[in-house]
């Protein structure tokens, strides 16, 4: 197909594809599936070899959020009977994290509900921070505590973050009918300012909220503007008590073309596989590691990811391995502060309905001609254990 040659060609020149080859991605048939990821494979494997990064979420505070993001299950008047905790303390931080790490997780991503945090939850986040380093010096930390005021990215990479995760989440233009607390132009700028503070930055999307193959074009194309070090690729968690609990739009052939796309307009940036993934792509998940190179280890924020056994399984029969310690996760031309272990630049991203981390979910648009899956709702399970609970972590 000469698209795809062409597409290969440039993503091996870290060049981006045209809007219209972009959309052209999305638009393939099913008959081409295989074809499509064979060819953003190639891109993969070219930046990042056949390793796969995994990251760890860890929960730090649970529902109870102002914000009304329609696929968040911890939003203003969700009725999902998630697990509700305010702040962690330190040590049971570090503990959730030290399983994580235990399990394979190079990065552990701190994430917290709410707008944004105060300085005083910067505070409660410098001393996690201290507390994950002093049993695992060496693990990437990712913090994601939504909008950022002036001044607390640069004492967040003080306290020894990595990294930073905000998402766009979805297209400028249909921003306004995911959330209303605040807007795309606020999350563009706390992107900013965390890559001005000397952070990696890291923000993705969440795909299946209705949005049409144009609105993924735009925002992986705003992502690229912004130019992330990583980029989370959330399928829609539709929980029910949020408004976007019926959205079931996606399907496995769907996410793949979307992840190849995302892969090849952002060639070398850490392209992570997010929530969702077990939900949308089911069984068709291995072949979604040709296409991505960084996923999370077991469970999401509020919900259940597959056991963390299971991920590092997949992982060994797909023929890919997890990314160690000592390895450098970015190409060398945009590896930064991130090159040395606890050094200073890298990606995180989200989770299961949190922006704050990641979330997925939609609003209400028709979108692209993509027929609707069934809903699977046997596959949505309210996370249980790990992080608030007196069970151990899934990882
Ligand atoms: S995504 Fe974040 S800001 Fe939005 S409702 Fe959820 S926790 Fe709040």
């Amino acid at each position: 197909m000469d698209l795809l040659n062409a597409l290969v060609d440039k993503g091996l020149r870290r060049e981006p594809p045209t809007r219209d080859e972009a959309l052209a991605v999305l638009a393939t048939s099913d008959d081409e599936l295989l074809d499509v990821v064979a060819a953003a494979g190639r891109v993969r494997r070219h930046w990042f070899g056949r390793r796969v990064k995994l990251n760890y979420l860890v929960n730090l505070k649970s529902g109870l959020c102002p914000e009304d993001c329609s696929y968040c299950s911890q939003r203003l008047g969700s009725k999902a009977g998630i697990l509700k905790y305010t702040w962690l303390k330190p040590e049971e931080a570090a503990a959730a994290a030290s399983a994580g790490v235990a399990g394979g997780a190079k990065r552990v991503c701190l994430v917290a509900s709410g707008r944004g945090p105060t300085d005083r939850d910067v505070d409660r986040v410098s001393k996690t921070i201290d507390a994950i380093r002093e049993q695992n010096e060496d693990v990437e930390v990712c913090a994601c505590l939504g909008l950022l005021s002036d001044g607390q990215a640069e004492r967040l990479r003080e306290a020894g973050a990595d990294a930073y995760n905000h998402n766009l989440n979805t297209s400028e233009a249909t921003y306004g009918r995911i959330t209303t607390t605040h807007t795309y132009a606020d999350r563009v700028e706390t992107v900013r300012q965390a890559r001005a503070a000397g952070l990696s930055a890291c923000s993705g999307l969440i795909a299946g909220m209705g949005e049409s193959d144009e609105d993924l074009v735009d925002v992986v194309f705003a992502l690229r503007e912004l130019d992330p070090d990583s980029v989370p690729v959330n399928f829609l968690i539709p929980f029910e008590g949020t408004p976007l609990a019926k959205e079931w739009n996606l399907t496995p052939q769907r996410c793949l073309r979307i992840l190849a796309m995302v892969r090849f307009v952002c060639p070398d940036a850490e392209v992570r596989l997010a929530a969702g993934r077990e939900v949308h792509l089911r069984s068709l998940q291995p072949l979604a590691l040709h296409l991505a190179n960084s996923v999370f280890l077991g469970d999401y924020l509020t919900s259940e990811g597959q056991a963390g056994r299971a991920d590092l399984e997949m992982i060994a029969d797909a023929g890919f391995e997890v990314e160690g310690a000592g390895e450098r996760t970015l190409p060398e031309h945009r590896a930064g502060a991130l090159a040395a272990p606890g050094g200073g630049s890298g990606p995180c991203g989200g989770a299961d309905g949190s922006d704050c981390a990641g979330g997925t979910d939609t609003c209400g648009q028709a979108g692209g001609g993509v027929p609707p899956s069934a809903a699977r709702t046997d596959l949505v399970a309210v996370r249980r254990r790990g992080a608030g609970t007196e069970l151990p972590p899934n990882a």
